[in-house]
């Protein structure tokens, strides 16, 4: 077999094992599925450990999940930034309200 035969050959058996992979272990929709939940809540160490396998051999969920983490992080910035000035405009309000009940 030639040089150009023999890496496609290689190429041809890790598509056929990535194939595997998905169909034996998880399949995207379910990882991305996990992904999610394990933003949610926590999940179980056996849906961690396949997971883990499907990202090491999907490049599509690893690039979900980069995005689904920062999507998360902007969300959670922002969820905090509004508690701020929530418990700071309770805080003025609670003074203002004392200052007007001892007048
Ligand atoms: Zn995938």
């Amino acid at each position: 077999m030639f040089g150009a035969q023999l890496v496609f050959a290689h190429i041809n058996e890790l598509r056929m094992l990535k194939k595997l992979i998905h169909k034996l272990f998880l399949p995207c929709s379910t990882a991305t599925l996990l992904m999610e939940k394990s933003i949610a809540k926590t999940i179980s160490s056996r849906e961690q450990k396949q997971l883990n396998i499907h990202l090491k051999i999907c490049k599509w969920c690893r690039s979900y999940q980069e995005k689904l983490k920062i999507l998360d992080d902007i969300l959670k910035r922002k969820i905090q930034s509004e508690n701020k000035t929530d418990s700071i405009d309770i805080q003025k309000f609670k003074e203002k309200t004392i200052k007007n009940l001892k007048i």
